[in-house]
C-alpha cells in the first residue's frame, strides 16, 4: 500500500485549511485503520476551519480535520478484539479516559478528561483514519455509508429527543440546523404528535418540512408563543428541544412549554444567557436537561435500528456531496447555512 494519502489539514492558525499529502497514520495496538468511504461536515469542523475563539483554545495545528465517518477496517492492532478486518464501521467521537468518576459510573460520554476525535486527535477527512477500539461502532451492512456517517450527529438528536419521552406529545424544536433536522426525523419516529419547528433560514425551513415538521415558524416574522398556543389548544408544548444556540430561541422556547413540561438544551450559546428562572423554569416546574454529545452507546443502537428498519429517511437531509478536493465548497455552504448535511468523499 502507498504510504501517503490526501487529507484536509488545519495546517496553521487563522481561517482556512488545506488539502495535502500526508503520511497514512500508524495503527496502534488498540486502534484500527479504516479506509474512509464517507465523511460529513459538522459545525465543529466549520469552527475549526473559521478558527473561532473555541478553536484557537482547543486545536493544536497541524491536524487532520473531521470526525463523522463510515468505512472499512483494513488493519487492526494486536489488542483489538471487537472488530475484524473488512468490517463496516463508524466511530463514536468521544474518547473517554475510562478512569474518572463519570466513566466508572456509566456516564463516560461526560468523562472529566474527555478527548474528541478530530479535535484532540487527527480526524477523518482523509483516505484513511485511525480509530481507537473503544470508539468502534459496527454498522449494519444494509445502511448506506452516507447515512452511517450521520449516526454521530443523529446520536445528539436521539439523546435530546429521548429526554422528552415524546410519544403522543406536542413538541417544539428551535433551530433546524443539521442536528435540529435530524431531531425532527427522530421525534417523528418516536411517535411525537405535533412537531413545531422554529427556524430563521429559508433553506432550512423548507428542509424542516421535508424532514417531517408539521408547522414551521419563522420567529422573525411570527410570534412563536402565539403559534404554539394556537396549535396546542392554548396549552403549550409538552417538550421543547433547543437546537439553535440562540438566546432568544431559548427564552421563547421556555415560554412555549406547558407547566410541568420539559426541555432539553443541546444548542450552545456563545456566552452566558439572561433567563427568568423564577417565572419560566421554577414556578412552571420545568424539567431542564443539558445534553452533551451522545450516550455511549445507547444512542448508537437506536440510530442503527432506526436506519436499518427505515424508520427515518435521511435522504432529504443530505443536500450536497463533494470530493475531499472540494471541501472548501462545503465549508462555504456551511457558512451561508444554505445546506443540510454535506458529505465529503475521499
Ligand atoms: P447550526 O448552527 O448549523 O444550526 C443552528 C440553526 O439554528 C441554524 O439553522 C440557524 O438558522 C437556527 N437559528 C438561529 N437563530 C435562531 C432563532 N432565534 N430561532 C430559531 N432558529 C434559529 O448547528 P447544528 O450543527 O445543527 O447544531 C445545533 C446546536 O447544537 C449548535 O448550537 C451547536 O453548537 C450545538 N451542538 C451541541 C452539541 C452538544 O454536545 N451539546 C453537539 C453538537 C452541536
Amino acid at each position: 500500500m502507498c504510504k501517503k494519502m490526501k487529507a484536509v489539514v488545519k495546517d496553521k492558525p487563522g481561517k482556512g485549511a488545506v488539502l495535502k499529502e500526508v503520511d497514512i497514520p500508524n495503527c496502534g495496538p488498540e486502534q484500527v485503520l479504516v479506509e474512509v468511504e464517507s465523511t460529513s461536515i459538522c459545525g465543529t469542523d466549520l469552527h475549526i476551519y473559521e478558527w473561532n475563539n473555541w478553536a484557537q483554545q482547543n486545536i493544536k495545528v497541524p491536524q487532520i480535520m473531521g470526525h463523522e465517518l463510515a468505512g472499512k477496517v483494513i488493519e487492526k492492532g494486536e489488542r483489538v478484539e471487537n472488530v475484524e478486518i473488512g468490517d463496516f464501521i463508524s466511530a463514536e467521537t468521544h474518547i473517554p479516559c475510562g478512569h474518572c468518576y463519570q466513566c466508572k459510573t456509566g456516564k463516560r460520554h461526560i468523562c472529566n478528561d474527555m478527548k474528541i476525535l478530530g479535535v484532540h486527535t487527527d480526524g477523518v477527512f482523509a483516505k484513511y483514519a485511525v480509530i481507537n477500539k473503544v470508539d468502534v461502532w459496527e454498522n449494519d451492512d444494509s445502511i448506506p455509508p452516507e447515512f452511517a456517517s450521520l449516526q454521530e450527529p443523529m446520536g445528539n438528536a436521539i439523546d435530546t429527543i429521548s429526554a422528552g419521552n415524546v410519544a403522543g406529545k406536542n413538541i417544539l424544536i428551535t433551530g433546524a440546523g443539521p442536528v435540529g433536522l435530524l431531531a425532527i426525523a427522530v421525534a417523528r419516529a418516536f411517535g411525537a404528535a405535533i412537531i413545531i419547528v422554529s427556524e430563521i433560514n429559508d433553506y432550512r425551513k423548507e428542509l424542516a418540512e421535508k424532514m417531517g415538521a408539521d408547522i414551521v415558524v419563522d420567529p422573525t416574522s411570527s410570534n412563536l408563543e402565539n403559534v404554539v398556543m394556537d396549535n396546542t389548544n392554548g396549552i403549550g408544548v409538552d417538550f421543547a428541544a433547543e437546537m439553535s444556540g440562540n438566546e432568544n430561541a431559548l427564552k421563547h422556547s421556555l415560554k412555549s412549554i406547558t407547566s410541568g413540561g420539559s426541555m432539553a438544551v443541546l444548542g450552545l450559546p456563545d456566552g452566558s444567557v439572561d433567563l427568568n428562572l423564577t417565572d419560566d423554569v421554577v414556578f412552571k416546574g420545568i424539567d431542564l436537561h443539558g445534553i452533551t454529545g451522545r450516550k455511549m452507546f445507547n444512542t448508537w443502537y437506536t440510530a442503527k435500528r432506526l436506519l436499518k428498519e427505515e424508520l427515518v429517511d435521511l435522504s432529504p437531509l443530505i443536500t450536497h456531496t463533494f470530493s475531499l478536493e472540494d471541501f472548501e465548497k462545503g465549508m462555504k455552504l456551511m457558512e451561508e447555512g444554505n445546506c443540510g448535511k454535506i458529505i465529503l468523499k475521499p
